[in-house]
Formats: structure tokens, sequence, C-alpha cells
């Protein structure tokens, strides 16, 4: 089984969106957590763990999430700029 690489042009701006936290700057304040809770979870153990590939329907929710780190910790790729 092969992966068929990415689907042909649309014309839509919805790049997939990769999503990377930078656990140096990360505090763990867990605003992410609350505004893209499908995509970012605080666990017991204190580590947060997050969706790289976030579901499109999320890409707002992330986007806000990542706007409002009051670390600037997340960084989006591919949001088709
Ligand atoms: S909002 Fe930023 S600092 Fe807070 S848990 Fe999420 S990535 Fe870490």
């Amino acid at each position: 089984m092969k992966s068929s690489g990415r689907p042909s042009g649309t014309g839509r701006t919805t790049a997939a969106l990769l999503v990377s936290v930078d656990n140096r700057l990360c505090h763990l304040y867990g605003i992410c957590e609350q505004e893209a809770p499908d995509v970012f979870e605080l666990g017991v153990d204190g580590r947060l763990r997050y969706s790289t590939r976030p579901n499109p329907e999320n890409a707002d929710a992330t986007q806000q999430a990542a706007r409002l780190c009051p670390m600037q910790a997340i960084t989006l790729t591919g949001e088709g700029s």
C-alpha cells in the first residue's frame, strides 16, 4: 500500500496544516488546549500532547491556539500563505 502523494489542486487555501511545539518555550499554560481541545491535550503527567497534522476542520482553532499561546511556542506551517 502506497500513499498517493498530494491531491491535485483545487485552488483552495486548505493546505495541510503542520503543527510543532517548542518544548523549551512551552510553559504548559494550556491555552492551546482550551482553544483547540481536539488538537492539544495536557496530560495528567504534565506533558503536552498534540496532533502534528490536525483535521482541516480544526485548522481555525489551531491557528487561534497558536496566536494566543503566551510563549509563541506553537509553529504552524503549510497554511497556504
Ligand atoms: S498555550 Fe503555548 S505555552 Fe501553553 S501549553 Fe500550549 S503551547 Fe505550551
